[in-house]
């Protein structure tokens, strides 16, 4: 079932329960209104009977009965015995019938003094009336032709009010489901109409107020965000093909150049030397595409841990320059940590020791003291770690790229690198709930600030 009938059937339920409940409860309380009315007659009737019968004298029972069926009042039907302390008929307005009455009826009227009963389709009263010391019983029925045939009239009312409100429900249900899914439908639509190929297209977002132009908002962030991705992907392997072919064509002009003509051995000695830098050029990009393969593939499912960051901070100090002596770097407390958490985090010592490391050695490597300065710090909320150097810096359009796999400024084009370590300490520190930014004016120096909550 489509979810604009599932909606039109629950309205509709819901007002005809109401409905029926209402037209149901109409009913009954006009009827008991009636009846109570009815019976009231009925013993109005009856005392007056009885009042005649015995109080005054003039009227006899010939004129009882005369007066009794020609009065206005007279109803359908209508019918009253009275009946003495031994159960003895003594009056009865009608004579032409059967009259049947019930001893046991009497009795209770007797125990009771008022009854109020139906006698086949009739109401029926019984009145004890007591007077000199005479107990008598006063029957008084009949059949209530005008206020049932205004029931009958309320029943068919109430019936087909009934019948057609809930048409109208059932057809407004529908209009107003269909109404209300329609943006629904719509953005069903656009969203079959999407694929790999175009990305780009967007859901309309209508009002942007209600929770279906939430829904096309949230939804065009996931389209932003796949493109992205999309397009770093595409990126990442065009960068990486050309990456790969340059040094190829360099080793390859060298292995041309030296089978041209016949080498001497220093001749010999360079080619040799330079298919080795090749080489190795080669050897460390291949190196740092499978690193930058392992990582984002591996990134989601490393395990985390409570890590110090100080501790990583001199890790990684240790580590670089153990492999490259020539390089300073200095770590510095900007203020002391409040707390044993305050330089404590949820992660992994691991991705967090390689963010560390890729800022230091940019830091070395693009300046001419090769030296980083580390500044640790911390508030309530964060632990701050920011990497200063005093080297080429970067231009404001380069630093809007250079978190992109495979981006490098003009400037940085004689220093070695292929421009992949700062998108994995991007994605690294994103995975830590972190932020990397930096600040920098070239030829003056940058900074890089990794902040990550602690615990
Ligand atoms: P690589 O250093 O191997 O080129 P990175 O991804 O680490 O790759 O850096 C990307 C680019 O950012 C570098 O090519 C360089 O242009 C710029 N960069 C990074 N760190 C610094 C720095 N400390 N000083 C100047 N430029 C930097």
């Amino acid at each position: 079932m489509t979810i604009r009938n599932r909606i039109a059937l629950q309205f509709s339920l819901i007002v005809a329960s109401i409905l029926i409940a209402f037209s149901v409860l109409i009913y009954f309380v006009s009827d008991t209104y009636r009846r109570e009315e009815f019976y009231e007659r009925l013993k109005n009737k009856g005392r007056t009977t009885v009042r005649f019968l015995v109080e005054v004298n003039e009227v006899d029972q010939k004129l009882l009965k005369i007066i009794d069926r020609n009065t206005l009042t007279a109803l359908f039907n209508e019918k009253v015995l009275v009946f003495d302390a031994r159960n003895r008929l003594i009056y009865s307005s009608v004579d032409d019938q059967v009259i049947h009455y019930n001893v046991h009826l009497l009795d209770e009227v007797r125990q009771q003094k008022e009854v109020e009963t139906y006698s086949g389709d009739n109401e029926l009263i019984g009145l004890l009336y007591q007077q000199n010391g005479r107990d008598l019983v006063v029957l008084a029925s009949a059949y209530d032709q005008f206020g049932r045939s205004k029931m009958e009239n309320l029943r068919l009312t109430l019936g087909w009010g009934l019948l057609g409100g809930l048409s109208i429900t059932i057809g407004l249900g529908i209009f107003f489901a269909g109404q209300s899914l329609r943006p629904i439908s719509r953005i069903n639509e656009q969203v079959s109409a999407i694929t790999a190929r175009n990305l780009r297209q967007r859901l309309d977002e209508g009002n942007r107020q209600d929770e279906i132009a939430r829904l096309a908002i949230n939804f065009n962030d996931v389209l932003q965000r796949l493109e992205q991705a999309f397009e770093q992907q595409r990126n990442f392997v065009s960068h990486a093909s050309h990456e790969l072919r340059t040094p190829l064509a360099a080793l390859k002009s060298e292995i041309q150049l030296g089978l041209r003509r016949p080498l001497t051995v220093p001749e010999h000695e360079e080619v040799l030397v330079n298919l080795l830098s090749d080489t190795d050029r080669l050897i460390s990009l291949t190196n740092s595409l499978l690193f930058l393969a392992r990582t984002l593939e591996s990134i989601q499912s490393v395990p985390f841990q409570p890590v110090r960051t100080d501790d990583v901070v001199f890790l990684a100090k240790d580590e670089l320059l153990s492999a490259k002596p020539a390089y300073r770097i200095e770590i510095d407390y900007e203020n002391i940590p409040q707390g044993e958490t305050e330089t404590l985090v949820n992660g992994n010592e691991g991705l967090l020791k390689q963010v560390m490391l890729n800022l230091f050695d940019n830091a070395c490597k693009y300046s001419p003291d090769h030296t980083a300065q580390v500044r640790i710090s911390t508030d309530s909320q964060v632990c701050r770690i920011a990497v200063h150097d005093h080297g080429i810096g970067i231009s404001a359009e380069d630093r809007q790229h250079i978190f992109e796999s495979f981006y490098r400024a003009t400037n940085a084009m004689n220093y070695d690198g292929f421009g992949i370590g700062l998108s994995i300490c991007a994605r690294i520190v994103d995975l830590h709930q972190g932020t990397l930014s930096v600040e920098s004016q070239p030829n003056i120096g940058s900074t890089f600030t990794v902040s990550l909550p602690h615990i």
